[in-house]
Parts: C-alpha cells; structure tokens; sequence
C-alpha cells in the first residue's frame, strides 16, 4: 500500500470515527451519566463474549479447542503467526455471526459514548493506538 493511499485510508477512518462519535452523542439520552455508560460497555463487552460463548456451547458452528500456544524458536511474528493458533475451529454461521456482529456494535456504541462524555475524540485514540501497534508491533501481542 503506497503512502497516499495509506493516508487517505486513515483520513477517512478519522472521518468515520468523528460522525460515529456525533451520532452517538445524539442519541445519548437514556445512559448520559458516566456510570450508566460505563457500566452499559461493560456489560456490552460480556456480552460479546457471550455470543462468541454460544456459537460454541449452543449453535456448534465453531468449537474453541484450547491448549498452550507452541512458541516459535525464532521471536520472528512470522514465525509466531505460523505456530501460533486462534483455538477456534470452523467459521460463525450466518446468525451467530449477526448475533456476534450487533454486540460488537453496540460496545462501540458505549466506547464512543465514553469518550463523549469524558472530553476525547475517539479518533485521536484510534489514531494513538494505530500509531502504537506500528511502532510495537510484536511486542504490542501481550
Ligand atoms: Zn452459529
């Protein structure tokens, strides 16, 4: 990906992040105190979790297999993304991929909304981890 491209990606990104952000503060009404929403994207994370959880407990369209991740004998990432496993065999299904997808969406509702009632752009953070995961890069993995 050629620099320009680069850029342009990331501005439309920060353009993105900006009108999410506005729009959530519109609708912001029902959880306006710092509490609510805190607590609100709290229990939004768990309950990605919880659909991830029943895709596997209750659907089956994917298991979760875990066991120690087998660590490469070079600390090259290449090599670690080679041995390294996600523990999920098979792909969500339609529905749990749906279910999944709506949760995930409403925790970023709560994360803008977090960052709309605490003073922050949420694309000033997106910005400051992006730029963070490059400089760290395998580090940033723990
Ligand atoms: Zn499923």
């Amino acid at each position: 990906m050629n620099t320009e491209i680069q850029g342009l990606g990331v501005t439309v990104l920060g353009e993105f992040c900006t009108e999410f952000q506005h729009t959530v503060s519109e609708y912001l009404v029902r959880h306006r105190s710092i509490l609510d929403a805190l607590t609100k994207f709290q229990e939004s994370c768990a309950k990605v979790n919880r659909a991830v959880a029943k895709a596997a407990t209750t659907c089956g369209c994917i298991e979760i297999n875990v066991s120690k991740q087998k660590m490469p004998e070079s600390l090259l990432i290449q090599d670690f993304k080679r041995t390294s496993s996600t523990h999920i065999d098979g792909e969500l299904c339609e529905h749990c991929k749906d279910v999944v997808e709506a949760e995930l969406g409403n925790n970023l509702f709560y994360l803008a909304a977090i960052c709309q009632l605490l003073g922050f752009e949420l694309n000033d953070i997106v910005n400051k981890e992006r730029e963070r995961v490059s400089a760290l890069g395998f580090f940033k993995m723990g």
